[in-house]
């Protein structure tokens, strides 16, 4: 059933009996959003702006950043872009954004907190964007990374709601999840990083190999921090996205729709495995198989229960 609708998938996603997920895309830079589109996804779920500067010893102009953005958001007119402000540091070390010897990056100044040293380069990206949005007649959503209390998030909100855009945070860190409530009061979406949020919730570095079981995203407690999370977007009647690699494995995607999550972004190879997937199982089968991984003990136990579930 999944092969057949694998082989004919053209978006827009939809739950066998009709509830609809937008399943986007994770992208880089202008020619990986038309690779996303010739793969059907929806939009751009995560457009991770430090990607194309790694290399760079100075920051972009204005200019080059908005020419940039603009060729992501023409890959997709009309259709959702989201973006996200550099997320640099710790595994993403940017030359001119992220400070030398640091004794432990990954809990260190990375992501919006370089804003902490440097809140130009910020104004600046959101100027870009801005630019970006204006030239291509885009409404860009745009989202913080390592955001960590509500005051950043209300900060940052101010700062995009002023350039006309759409302010949401990514949900990385576990405070943000603990209290997403009072997040969602300054916010328009969250969206949910399940890389570094198993990072932090499980206290695992996500690049060690000795310890995936800790980060794997069917961990029972990373996964009551999404439905915690989606519980409180669905209060407040806001979208929540998850746009980790959870979003690109398809049982775990039946699992996130069950929690209430209403958008899912991964890499555009991974897109139509998630759509077809997503088309041959009723909303009320998401749910079983939500609860049953959150009653799990361990992720081995939640992916039998869960694929039980999704067999019928
Ligand atoms: C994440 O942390 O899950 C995420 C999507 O961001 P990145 O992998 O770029 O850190
Ligand atoms: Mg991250």
């Amino acid at each position: 059933e999944v092969a057949a609708a694998l082989a004919t998938y053209r978006g827009p996603a939809r739950t066998r009996d009709g509830h609809a997920v937008a399943v986007l895309a994770n992208v880089q830079d202008g020619a990986g959003a038309q690779a996303a589109a010739a793969a059907h996804a929806e939009g751009v779920g995560l457009l991770r702006t430090e990607l194309a500067f790694l290399g760079r010893a100075e920051e972009p102009t204005v200019d080059e950043q908005a020419q940039g953005y603009a060729a992501v958001f023409e890959a997709f007119p009309g259709q959702k872009v989201v973006l996200r402000t550099l997320d640099a540091g710790s595994d993403k070390p940017l030359a001119f954004a992220t400070p030398p010897d640091e004794a432990n990056p990954a809990l260190g100044v990375r992501g919006l907190r370089i804003a902490r040293r440097d809140p130009g380069l910020l104004t600046r990206q959101l100027d870009a964007v801005a630019q970006a949005a204006r030239a291509t007649g885009s409404t860009p959503w745009v989202m913080a990374p390592m955001v960590a209390t509500v005051a950043e998030a209300a900060d940052f909100a101010a700062a995009v709601r002023e350039r006309g855009l759409v302010p949401g945070v990514m949900v990385e860190v576990p405070s943000v999840a603990v209290l997403a409530d009072r997040f969602l009061e300054h916010l328009d979406f969250l969206s949910i990083g399940t890389n570094d949020l198993s990072q932090y919730t499980l206290a695992a570095d996500r690049l060690s190999a000795d310890l995936a079981d800790l980060t794997d995203p069917w961990q029972p407690a990373l996964l009551a921090l999404v439905a915690a999370t989606a519980a409180a977007g669905q209060r407040a009647g806001k979208p929540v996205g998850v746009c980790g690699e959870a979003a690109a494995d398809p049982a775990l995607a039946c699992v996130l729709v069950g929690l209430g999550i209403t958008s899912l972004s991964c890499a555009a190879s991974s897109v139509s495995g998630v759509g077809a997937k997503l088309a041959t199982v009723d909303l009320a089968t998401c749910r079983r198989a939500a609860e049953v991984a959150l009653a799990a003990a361990d992720p081995a136990e939640a992916r039998e229960a869960v694929r039980a579930v999704l067999a019928g």
